[in-house]
Formats: structure tokens, sequence, C-alpha cells
């Protein structure tokens, strides 16, 4: 019994994950937000995960593309810039990062092959199937391991990283901006989804974390999934609330308390906001709770 409530959570998870911001981005009055984050390098934001805009002299390199049912609001949004689309980089198969690819398809798009293949075959996130991509919205160019664009004076390096949000996960890094595109390995200031069903895994998320902040420096401006711009220290102080929540569902564990006995008593209140984005803590401990032993 006790499994069968664990499962139905963490079948349903997703479901409560995508409805929640689909009601917000629907909204017909809906528009991107830009903020500019370092010279050419500027961020959309308001709904699904954030987009990373790269102004070249002859186009626009694109990472990630929100929503498809806001993929009206991000052309008005791209057209702004007065550059078209040339390229198009996902950090993973989501809907919420890749559902504007057929809208652009004009472009290149690269990803890892996951990406392609999660987009091909069609979702199985519970509660949610989404139909096979189209054509124009799967990746032109895939990677195992990464691959660089040289573009408007940058390097942009796709590095992907093994199963963490998903199997599929890449971190992009611009030189000499000195800027990253986590992805979804980085919730900044919320507790993150990770997704076991795209092969994502609790264990190889936070070993995830841990990589990436090896890899940056105190000047690196970090682009999160979801979330505002941030730091290195945002991003210490979320695998510290990753090592630290853990942590207490493994003592809820060895104290014998079943999920709902942890998720009533709850987590610090040290974590109370962590808990208003996609992931609030009951959700939150289920996900640790299925992902540790
Ligand atoms: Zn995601």
């Amino acid at each position: 019994m006790l499994t069968m409530i664990i499962r139905i959570f963490v079948l349903v998870l997703p479901f409560f994950v995508i409805t929640q911001t689909q009601v917000q981005a629907q909204d017909s009055d809906f528009q991107y937000q830009k903020t500019e984050v370092k010279g050419a390098i500027s961020v959309l934001h308001g709904a699904g995960g954030n987009i990373g805009v790269l102004q070249g002299d002859d186009g626009l390199l694109v990472i990630d593309d929100g929503f498809v049912f806001n993929s009206g609001q991000l052309e008005s949004a791209l057209a702004a810039y007065g550059d078209a689309p040339r390229y198009v980089l996902n950090t993973h198969w989501h809907g919420d990062h890749t559902g504007g690819n057929a809208a652009l398809g004009e472009a290149t798009i690269v990803a890892h092959e996951n990406v392609r293949i999660r987009l091909a075959a069609g979702s199985t996130v519970p509660g949610r199937e989404a139909e096979p991509a189209p054509q124009a919205a799967l990746p032109d160019f895939t990677y195992k391991e990464g691959m660089s664009i040289h573009f408007a004076g940058q390097e942009i390096s796709a590095v992907h990283f093994p199963v963490g949000h998903t199997d599929g996960d890449s971190v992009i890094f611009f030189e000499p901006a000195h800027v990253v595109h986590t992805g979804d390995l980085f919730f900044s200031g919320a507790f993150p989804f990770i997704d076991p069903d795209s092969g994502g895994s609790v264990a190889g998320y936070t070993a995830n974390v841990a990589a990436i902040i090896a890899l940056l420096d105190n000047d690196t401006v970090i682009i999160p999934g979801h979330g505002p711009v941030s730091t290195l220290d945002d991003l210490k102080g979320f695998q510290n609330m990753i090592l630290e929540t853990t942590a207490a569902v493994r003592a809820f564990k060895a104290d014998g308390k079943s999920l709902e006995e942890a998720q009533a008593q709850g987590l610090s209140e040290e974590w109370v906001g962590w808990g208003d984005g996609f992931i609030n803590h009951p959700r939150w401990i289920s996900i640790l709770w299925s992902g540790t032993d």
C-alpha cells in the first residue's frame, strides 16, 4: 500500500508541474520579460524555462524556447531584437524548454541525442502524454558528449551531463563572456523537479550540481533553468539545500517514518521559501524519498 501511494505521488507529479505553469502562461496578456545578462547575452523569462539569447551581427543564438502555446509570444519577443534566430540549443527535451522548436524551425536546432530521441518518440511523462514532435521541432545536429558553436565572438559549448534532471541534460558555456546556462540542473532558490521517467535521478542530479560548481568561479554569471539570473553562491546554496534536505529524508527513513509521516512533519524552517515554485515541500520530499536509499 505504501509503495502504491509513493508510486501515485511520483506518477501524478509531472501533471501538476505542467498544469500550474500552463495556467500562468496561457494568460492571453502574457509577454516574455527581457533581462540583460552580460554583453550581447540576455534572457527571456516569465513562463517555462529561461530562454537565453545571444545576439550576433547576423542573427540570434537561442537557448531553449518555452512552451508550444507561447510560440507566438516568443516570436514577438525575438523579433524585437531585429534579427532572426540562427541557432537554437535545447538544454533537455521537456516541453517548457523545447515547445518553441517548431516555430523556430528555420534555425539550426542543436541538442544532445537523447533530446531528439525523446522528442521524436513523444513524452512518456504520465499525466501528460505528449505527441511525437513534428519534424521541424527535432534537433538537426546532435551530440553524445558535447559540441561548440563559434558565433558572435563567443565559443558556445554545449556539454552533456550524465543522468540528472533527465538523461539528455546539457549545460551551455559562453566564453569569453563567462556566462553559463545550466538548464534544469539549477532551479534558483527553488526545489527542482527531477524526472526519473526521462532517465533522471536524485543521485545523478546531486553529482551533476557538484560537477558544475567545480567548473565555475565567482565571476561566472549563471542563467538557471528556472528563477532569476544567479551567482556561484546561489548555486552553492542550491547544492546545500539538496544535501541537507536529502539528509533530512534519510533521517526520516532511519527513524522508520512513512512518506506521509515525513511529509506531515516537513522540512526545516530554513527551506520555507524553496517550495513556492513548481515543486512544493510534500512533492520535494516525495522526489527525495523515491530517489534515496
Ligand atoms: Zn525540465
